[in-house]
């Protein structure tokens, strides 16, 4: 783990249960992996719509719009995408403790930066749920939404990974999801694998 010289954690006043139990709440970390287009923004995004619907806090971090902003300074080459990873599976971990169910879509190409991604949140006593959206290159390349797939086959754009950049696959993932699972197929198998909230017990007032 890093840490910042001179710094001391600073405990709060409320602790993770008595949160939870306040709110009603129990945090976790939904983490999708898979190509580019193989739908992982896709079916994260209709689980969050699902989940808050049913009245559980829910948010998704989606790899492009977290390069809008806290990892906007990274690039795609190895080192840069294992920050992305690292700093995401940070920003996850905070979310899951704060009682969210956080929705993280990123390729998250290298197995080692998903096992750290885990540990942290294990370590914790996070539930981590690895999602593989298990979508043939051929079927991402025939998709293709955002054109990349054409750009680097073309040699604009190097570094794409399922082209010239590699995807390691999980070996052992909570849930996949294999081609030809349609999007509400999809979000069952993904909450199945999800414990429950809790009822809420307002008003709780910690042990004295
Ligand atoms: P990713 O987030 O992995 O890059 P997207 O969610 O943007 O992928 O999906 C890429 C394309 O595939 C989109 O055009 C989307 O409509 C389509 N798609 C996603 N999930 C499915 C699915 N289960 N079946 C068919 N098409 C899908």
């Amino acid at each position: 783990m890093m840490t910042s010289a001179n710094v001391t954690w600073h405990e709060g006043a409320v602790g993770r249960m008595e949160r939870w139990q306040s709110l009603g709440a129990r945090g976790a970390t939904l983490w999708f992996t898979g190509l580019p287009a193989s739908g992982k923004s896709t079916v994260a995004a209709a689980v969050e719509a699902r989940l808050v619907r049913d009245g559980r806090a829910a948010y998704r971090l989606d790899g492009d719009n977290l390069r809008h902003g806290v990892c906007g300074d990274l690039g795609f080459s190895p080192a840069d995408r294992e920050e992305n990873v690292r700093r995401t599976a940070e920003v996850a971990r905070l979310l899951a403790d704060a009682g969210t169910i956080a929705i993280v879509s990123v390729v998250s190409p290298f197995a080692a930066g998903r096992a750290a991604a885990r540990a942290l949140h294990e370590r914790d006593g996070l539930q981590f749920v690895e999602i593989f959206v298990n979508t043939p290159v051929e079927e991402c390349i025939r998709r293709d939404p955002k054109g990349l797939y054409k750009r680097a086959r073309a040699g604009e754009l190097q570094g794409m990974t399922g082209v010239d950049a590699p995807y390691e696959a999980p070996v052992d993932p909570d849930v996949e999801l294999t081609f030809g699972c349609d999007v509400g197929e999809a979000v069952e198998r993904v909450l199945s694998a999800l414990d429950p909230a809790p009822a809420a017990v307002r008003g709780t007032q910690p042990a004295r």
